[in-house]
């Protein structure tokens, strides 16, 4: 039988890149603050100190080294996935923070290999079986296109989660068992 497939979307996925920068945000720009909560949608430019510009709020050198791991359970049971399923890490990346992310990766979960590590922001052209992403622009093409998606909550999916019935992960306790329930592997 063929190994199924599991995408897996970095930021906010398995380490948290929106909080790291709302972090320096609030530290640069103590009149404009930001929550966590507040990120109810992409683009926050308006809540924003207009010289905390999209390049300066996610471009900042070495952010993208310094995210925290999503929780205590995503290492293991990434790596459970890994031995399991064909892990793939899809993510969408500036040229500049590609290194840093990569770094990340080596750093954090040194076993998935370079070759399944994938720069792209058209997560729809890779044949995937399973997708693990919090953007709704790349979870809804995924279920449109009859795959199965898990995804994580965050305040910029919830208009999203309230139109589709989508299955959520709050928590990478248990991962693995819940990839394997949704590709009927039990
Ligand atoms: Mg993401």
């Amino acid at each position: 039988m063929r190994r199924s497939t599991i995408a897996v979307d970095m930021d906010d996925t398995i380490c948290h890149l929106v909080k790291r920068a709302i972090y320096h945000n609030n530290r640069e720009f103590p009149t404009h603050p930001l929550r966590y909560e507040d990120m109810m949608d992409w683009n926050t430019d308006h809540l924003r100190h207009p010289d905390s510009t999209q390049e300066v709020f996610f471009g900042r050198p070495g952010l993208f080294e310094e995210l925290e791991l999503y929780d205590e359970h995503v290492v293991e049971e990434m790596e459970k996935l890994h031995r399991d399923y064909d892990v793939l890490i899809v993510t969408a990346g500036q040229p500049g923070t590609i290194g840093e992310k990569w770094n990340w990766l080596q750093k954090h979960m040194p076993f998935i290999p370079l070759e399944n590590f994938f720069v792209s922001k058209r997560k729809s052209l890779i044949q995937f079986d399973l997708l693990i992403d919090d953007g709704p622009h790349n979870l809804l093409p995924a279920i449109e296109a009859g795959r199965k998606v898990l995804c994580i909550p965050h305040p910029w999916n919830v208009r999203f989660r309230q139109q589709y019935d989508f299955p959520l992960m709050d928590s990478w306790k248990n991962a693995k068992e819940r990839v394997d329930q949704l590709l009927e592997r039990n």
